[in-house]
C-alpha cells in the first residue's frame, strides 16, 4: 500500500483488527520511509459483482435491490426477520464464492428461489411467479399443483 505522504510502496502493517462488527478489517500502517502513519479498511466489495440480465444487460450487483425482492415475497409470513437476514447474506457469499464476477440474472434467482423454498414455500412461490414472469395463467397453475403436496394446509 502506497503511502499517502510521500508515496514510497513499502509501508508496513502494524496492527490488524476487525471492525463494523466483524464486516471490516482495520489496519494501521506505518511508511518506514517518512514516518508517516495512516490507517486502511479492508471490506467485501460487492460492487465487483455484475449481474448479467436476459436481454444481454449489464447492471452492478445491488444488495438493497435482492433484499427488497426479497422482503416483498415474505410480507405477512410467521418467519422471523432474522432467519431473512441470514438467508440473504447466505445468498450473497454464495454469490461472492462462485468466483465469477459475471453472474447471470437467471443464476441469482434460481439461488434466491432454493433458498426460499427452505424457508416458505409461500414466499417461494411469491417470488417464483414474478421471477418466472409466467404469462399464462395455465402455466401458474402447473407450477403451483407442481408445489401443492408442501403448500400448508392453511393456503
Ligand atoms: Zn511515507
Amino acid at each position: 500500500m502506497r503511502c499517502p505522504f510521500c508515496g514510497n510502496i513499502d509501508t508496513q502493517v502494524k496492527d490488524s483488527r476487525p471492525a463494523e462488527d466483524h464486516v471490516a478489517i482495520r489496519r494501521r500502517r506505518f511508511c518506514p520511509a517518512c514516518g508517516g502513519r495512516f490507517t486502511t479498511y479492508e471490506r467485501v466489495q460487492l460492487r465487483d459483482l455484475v449481474v448479467i440480465k436476459a436481454n444481454g444487460r449489464r447492471e452492478d450487483f445491488d444488495r438493497d435491490k435482492l433484499e427488497r425482492s426479497i422482503r416483498i415475497s415474505m410480507q405477512k409470513r410467521p418467519v422471523e426477520p432474522e432467519r431473512i437476514d441470514q438467508m440473504i447474506s447466505g445468498i450473497v457469499r454464495r454469490l461472492e464464492s462462485m468466483g465469477e464476477t459475471d453472474i447471470p440474472s437467471k443464476t441469482i434467482g434460481e439461488i434466491v428461489m432454493e433458498s426460499l423454498a427452505r424457508i416458505d414455500t409461500v414466499a417461494y412461490v411469491r417470488f417464483a411467479s414474478v421471477y418466472k414472469n409466467f404469462q399464462a395463467a395455465d402455466d401458474f397453475e402447473d407450477f403451483v399443483s407442481e408445489l401443492r403436496p408442501h403448500v400448508p394446509a392453511e393456503e
